[in-house]
């Protein structure tokens, strides 16, 4: 049985109101470590989640966050190094879809996506890359997709974002090795959150067909291995997509 102790430890999140974001809160705060939870809009939701989190007995702190915005990210960095003392983990979670057929996109289609989902990404990691290599120690998680890999009817503009977080992962991860930072990407398949219901709605059936294991993810597929590459037991990977996704393939 692997032994997962992260007290000591502390976890950014960003979307961590709900979806994976809120399974992975929960599942940092069992592991022992203070979480930080960031989110855009759904004040409610994160309140809830905090009291879970809060209730595995390690510190909380929920703060609005639109990773979009550099100076917004860091008053975000700068409340969560203040109250913990430095930020060990980023989870590069928040990320939106905006899916329509590529002839229909519109330009603001694209860069509402990009915004959030790749520097979203960039606004946090720069903000946070810092305090973790003067303490050289550090973890950065980024959550992708298989539409990076694999594509998606309506989702060129989501699928691109996705490709370019990859990208920019194995870069991270050359430049910050030496630093003891590691930096890796989830890929999940189709996880059941607010984000897949309009295409679980529309798709059940083919998406099912072209996955092994038949039925949908769960956000507690995901947060236990973004648990594990938080842990030591993930200290020989770097660069890297970890692919969730329930042996899904086109074919
Ligand atoms: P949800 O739509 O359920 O939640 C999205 C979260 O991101 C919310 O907490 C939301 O906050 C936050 N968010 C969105 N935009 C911003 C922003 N600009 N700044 C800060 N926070 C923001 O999504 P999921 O949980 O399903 O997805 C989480 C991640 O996993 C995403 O990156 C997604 O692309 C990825 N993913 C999801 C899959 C799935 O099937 N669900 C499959 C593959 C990847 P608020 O509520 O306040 O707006």
């Amino acid at each position: 049985m692997l032994d997962i102790n992260l007290s000591g430890k502390k976890i950014w999140i960003t979307g961590g109101s709900r979806g994976l974001g809120r399974a992975m809160a929960i599942a940092f705060a069992r592991a022992g470590a203070d979480v930080a939870i960031s989110w855009r809009a759904g004040e409610a939701a994160a309140q809830e989640v905090a009291k879970e989190v809060g209730a595995a007995g390690v510190r909380v702190l929920s703060i609005q966050c639109d990773v979009s915005d550099m100076k917004s990210v860091e008053g975000a960095r700068d409340q969560i190094e203040s109250t913990f003392g430095g930020i060990d983990v980023l989870v590069n979670n928040a990320g939106v879809v905006r899916d329509n057929l590529f002839m229909m996109l519109e330009d603001h289609d694209w860069a509402d996506v990009f915004a959030t989902n790749v520097m979203g990404a960039v606004h946090c990691s720069r903000a946070v890359i810092r305090g973790m290599m003067m303490k050289r120690w550090g973890r950065i998680i980024n959550i992708s997709s298989i539409a990076a890999s694999r594509g998606g009817r309506g989702q060129s503009n989501y699928a691109a974002s996705k490709g370019a977080l990859e990208s920019m992962t194995q870069s991270l991860a050359v430049e910050l090795a030496s630093r003891n930072i590691l930096v890796n990407c989830i890929a999940p398949g189709v996880i059941e959150t607010d984000m897949s219901k309009e295409v679980i709605g529309l798709a059940k059936d083919l998406i099912l067909d072209h996955q092994l294991i038949k039925r949908f993810g769960r956000p507690g597929d995901i947060s236990a291995w973004a648990v594990m590459l938080a842990s030591d037991h993930a200290s020989f990977m770097t660069g890297q997509v970890i692919t969730i996704d329930g042996g899904f393939s086109l074919g």
